[in-house]
């Protein structure tokens, strides 16, 4: 079977995109750290859907958990390949600069950042194998604009960015490609405690976006007719400047 792996796959705009791939006729790998009930809540929504799922319970930050995990599904499933890569976990942990914490650095460039190499590293040798392969990663306006308040974040989501340009050059001989999508405010446990009613004012569209909306382009970066893209960064935003 052909599967696709998404971090942080459990929620919000992970949730979003396990889903499309899924009617895309993808199996699923719904990576996820904690949240048991709402990981299997997706499962459960691509099986009513038809489509096959399964959990891989890792935390991205920790390398020798990414290591185990993969190589046991991979040793597990001789038959499968893993073909797409949504590297998707992530967390915000917002603080001005001169009141930052070295956890909320840490804490922040590890799961967003660190992550990025961890996983892709792993799935990228069977990508190569098999000549074949679609990286998509998770990024942010903030990596972009950059963002007051943000800038462990911002700093995250610029390193990706820069990773994706430099990795799509390394591996797009092999038919591999690797794009990154920026969304801006979408609505999510991760921006629940956003006042939407202010900030939209400042949103062309005039609202937040859906995780759905995120996930359309995503599974668009996955098919074989997407194959000329690579080392770009899509924006989800409702038309925010960038
Ligand atoms: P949510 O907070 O809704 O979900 C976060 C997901 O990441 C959960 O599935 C969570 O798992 C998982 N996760 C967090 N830490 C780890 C870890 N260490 N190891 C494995 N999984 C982990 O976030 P969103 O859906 O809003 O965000 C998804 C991505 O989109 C992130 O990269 C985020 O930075 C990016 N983004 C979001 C925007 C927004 O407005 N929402 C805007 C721009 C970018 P669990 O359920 O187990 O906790």
């Amino acid at each position: 079977m052909n599967y696709a792996l998404i971090t942080g796959g459990s929620r919000g705009i992970g949730r979003a995109i396990s889903i499309e791939l899924s009617k895309m006729g993808f199996a699923v790998i719904i990576n996820f750290i904690s949240n048991e009930a709402a990981a299997h809540e997706t499962k459960q929504i691509i099986e009513n859907q038809g489509g096959n799922a399964e959990l891989l319970k890792f935390d991205v930050t920790d390398k020798i958990a990414v290591d185990k995990n993969i190589e046991t599904w991979i040793t597990n499933h001789p038959e499968d390949t893993i073909s797409i890569l949504v590297n998707n976990a992530g967390i915000r942990q917002d603080a001005l600069m001169i009141f930052m914490q070295d956890e909320q650095w840490e804490n922040v460039i590890n799961t967003n950042l660190n992550s990025f190499f961890y996983v892709t590293r792993r799935i990228l040798k069977s990508m190569i194998t098999k000549r074949f392969g679609r990286i998509i990663n998770i990024v942010s306006l903030s990596g972009i604009k950059g963002l007051p308040g943000q800038t462990n974040y911002s700093t995250a989501k610029a390193g990706i960015i820069g990773a994706t340009k430099a990795l799509a050059q390394e591996v797009a001989s092999r038919k591999i490609t690797v794009n990154a999508v920026a969304p801006g405010f979408i609505i999510s446990d991760m921006t629940k405690d956003l006042d939407e009613n202010s900030l939209k004012a400042m949103i062309p569209v005039g609202r937040f976006g859906k995780p759905e909306e995120v996930a359309t382009v995503v599974g668009f970066l996955a098919t074989e007719g997407a194959s000329y893209i690579t080392g770009e960064v899509i924006s989800v935003n409702g038309g925010l400047y960038t």
